[in-house]
């Protein structure tokens, strides 16, 4: 029989996390020894929880089956519960649902590569920055969503990779959300993904996308963790970049792009920007001279996205093939590294923020989006 003595009461000091998912590996050796336990049982949890991918403490078999009852009872692994799956792309893109302990709605999506498995995070419910071609950003935003739930999003996707004999490879944080307006969690959540006791994602490996919150790319350079950085642009001018990211109204593109420099030269690392592009909007080959042009001289790549249509946003449309070619084509010419990057999932709401609407409407909750049956 094991030796075990039941989980003693936490003292007042201890910082409250809702969830295993919550703690680093040193948090939860704390939390452990705080309840009288030794601290080697963290390593145990964290093994299982991040190694096997084990959602319920029964499954820890190398607990005392006192303790795994204690646990259950004391700390949920998870705090979120899938509610809803959509699968496209043959199978290669997996979109969640999940619901929050306090009843929102989280949307992760799945995407198998031939050389990747990649999952996209959301750090938010909604969002606050409201670009104007995005469904989460017009219902404001909620709340920040825990570093535990989180972790939790890429759990379920690295289990439901397993099932494919696929190992989860790369973490975007590009989901519902600013990364930036929720950074301390977002950066408890690389901290524990990262750790080669649990998951074992490499920070390069992991990608964190902004829409342009400047003092935070300035902050990121300085982080210990060489997670890659990726900046919604969609546009080269103030004028239209305000229009499609109200953002900029407070750093506009000069201010961002000195930003982005400042983080190549300090960190040696290459920029991605995403690039949304709108037919008639910011698709011409004029903008995509005067994109080249600013990005000049920058380590950078561009990720050319055309529109996918959304109820968020009726009136833009995507560019035809031989448009999208053409941009690509004049920023080629100036130099500028870019690579059209469709949409996955089109065909079950992979655009962000649209199942939740599509379940918040269910619900007969208010939503500010029109969601098309
Ligand atoms: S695109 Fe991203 S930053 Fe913009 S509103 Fe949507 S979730 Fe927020």
């Amino acid at each position: 029989m094991q030796d075990y003595r039941p989980l003693a009461p936490p003292n007042r000091r201890s910082r409250r996390r809702n969830t295993l998912h919550d703690f680093t590996l040193a948090e939860l050796e704390d939390w452990v020894a705080e309840r009288g336990q030794p601290r080697y049982r963290a390593r145990q949890l964290f093994h299982w929880a991040y190694r096997q991918l084990v959602l319920d403490y029964e499954a820890m078999t190398v607990l005392p089956k006192a303790m795994r009852q204690e646990l259950a009872a004391a700390l949920p692994i998870t705090g979120l519960a899938e509610i809803r799956r959509r699968v496209a792309d043959d199978g290669d893109t997996v979109k969640f649902l999940f619901r929050t302990q306090d009843d929102h709605f989280v949307e992760t999506v799945l995407m198998f590569y031939p050389d990747r498995t990649t999952v996209c995070v959301s750090c938010q419910i909604g969002c606050a920055v409201g670009c104007s071609f995005c469904a989460t950003g017009l219902s404001g935003l909620i709340r920040n969503l825990s570093a535990g739930e989180m972790v939790s999003q890429v759990v379920h996707a690295a289990r439901v990779a397993r099932e494919r004999e696929r190992r989860l490879s790369n973490v975007v944080v590009m989901g519902m959300g600013e990364p930036f307006q929720n950074y301390d969690e977002v950066m408890r959540f690389v901290a524990i993904v990262n750790d080669r006791n649990g998951l074992g994602i490499g920070a390069r490996h992991i990608t964190l996308s902004t829409a342009g919150m400047v003092p935070f790319i300035d902050r990121l350079a300085e982080e210990p963790y060489q997670v890659k950085l990726a900046v919604s642009l969609h546009a080269p001018s103030d004028g239209l970049r305000s229009q499609l990211v109200p953002l900029n109204r407070r750093w506009p593109v000069g201010e961002l792009l000195a930003a982005c420099r400042r983080y190549v030269a300090k960190t040696g690392r290459r920029v991605t920007f995403e690039y949304v592009l709108i037919e008639g909007l910011n698709d011409d080959e004029k903008t995509a001279a005067e994109l080249a042009r600013k990005l000049r001289g920058l380590l950078c790549h561009v990720n050319l996205i055309p529109y996918n249509p959304t109820p968020a946003a009726p009136l833009y449309r995507r560019p035809s093939p031989e448009r999208i070619e053409r941009f690509r084509a004049v920023l080629e010419h100036y130099g500028i590294p870019a690579t059209v990057r469709y949409s996955r999932g089109v065909e079950i709401a992979a655009a962000c923020g649209q199942l939740r609407a599509e379940e918040e409407a269910r619900r007969g909750r208010r939503t500010l989006v029109a969601v098309e049956r």
